[in-house]
């Protein structure tokens, strides 16, 4: 399946939940269940579980989910086909163990979340620095401009000058704008667009962000991934997530892992999962350019590349620089 993977980037309470929500709503991923539980108002239990973070003291960085998005097909044409979008949960602010720097390793793309009465907060200026230097471009998507004090176009300019202050390249300059009620479920390229859905913003989703750069497609070239974050189940333990730089990666499989000293180790993956609406699905193969949570191995490390058995190829690690600048 067509794959995007994007990064969501916003200052917090300027609607990343309810916008995420509203995607997965509107793909028709909802089973109903789950849909009571949104009408329960229990939504914020979507992009927000850090229950293990505390207990564990391992950092909970990815809180991904993913949606499948069908474009209708225009008239007399054929059906198009469907896309996946993983969303990938990005801090919104500097952390100080390359915690952005990794989950951006991931994506392709941010989709830049900003209140359209509060304007871009100095918070994310980081974050954004950070995605600009690993090349992702932003889609900027101005929410709640259904507010009554909302000023989107002050806002349009706030984010262009805060791009050009990141030294954005004139491409990155030149965003995709997408103006949102993620509460009231819509987006449009306009201001007075039709204000009927999330399909806009879905569309700019799939045009937009480039399809994951998979420097070779072959699915039997030999394994590599990168764990970029850790999660943990009771039952399996450690739970590496990362992104199939090459190959396939499978359950029940004989690896080689290299840690960050470059010592490898020879473990078995037991279940392999790909996100899945708002959790994870079992998987029998992912293949290069898609993410990944797999558990049965341990030790497991953040940096560890998981590799075929017989070709140990560490990836470089991920660039970090501490950052220096002082919050506000
Ligand atoms: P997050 O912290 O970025 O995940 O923000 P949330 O999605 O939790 O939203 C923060 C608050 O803003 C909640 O009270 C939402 O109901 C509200 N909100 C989100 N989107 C909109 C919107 O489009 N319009 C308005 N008026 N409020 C919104």
């Amino acid at each position: 399946m067509d794959l995007r993977n994007v990064a969501i980037i916003a200052h917090v309470d300027h609607g990343k939940t309810t916008l995420t929500d509203q995607l997965l709503y509107q793909s028709g991923q909802f089973r109903d269940a789950e849909l009571d539980k949104l009408a329960g108002g229990q939504h914020n239990l979507v992009m927000d579980t850090g229950d293990l973070e505390r207990e564990r003291g391992i950092t909970i960085t990815a809180k991904n989910c993913s949606v499948v998005y069908a474009p209708p097909a225009p008239e007399g044409e054929p059906a198009k086909e469907p896309v996946k979008i993983n969303l990938i949960d990005t801090p919104g602010h500097a952390d100080f163990g390359g915690e952005v720097e990794r989950v951006l390793s991931m994506a392709d793309g941010v989709l830049l979340v900003v209140d359209a009465a509060e304007g871009p907060m100095p918070q994310t200026r980081f974050v954004l620095g950070k995605a600009l230097g690993h090349g992702l471009k932003p889609v900027v998507v101005v929410n709640k401009v259904d507010k009554p004090d909302a000023r989107p176009d002050w806002v349009v300019d706030q984010v262009f000058d805060l791009l050009a202050a990141l030294e954005a390249d004139d491409d990155a300059l030149d965003f995709p704008i997408i103006y949102a009620s993620a509460k009231n479920g819509w987006a449009d390229h306009a201001l007075d667009g039709p204000r009927r859905n999330m399909q806009p913003l879905f569309e700019t989703i799939v045009e937009d962000v480039p399809a994951p750069k998979v420097e070779n497609p072959d699915p039997d070239a030999p394994l590599q991934l990168m764990v970029t974050s850790l999660a943990f189940s009771e039952y399996t333990g450690r739970i590496a997530i990362g992104r199939v730089h090459r190959g396939t990666m499978t359950p029940g499989t004989t690896v080689s892992i290299v840690n960050r000293a470059g010592k490898v180790s020879r473990q078995k993956t037991a279940r392999v999962e790909v996100f899945s609406g708002l959790g994870r699905a079992e998987a029998d193969a992912v293949t290069a350019g898609d993410l990944c949570a797999i558990s049965g191995l341990d030790p497991i490390d953040i940096g560890d590349t998981v590799c075929a058995l017989d070709a140990p190829e560490a990836l470089p690690p991920v660039a970090i620089d501490e950052p220096t600048v002082t919050m506000t």
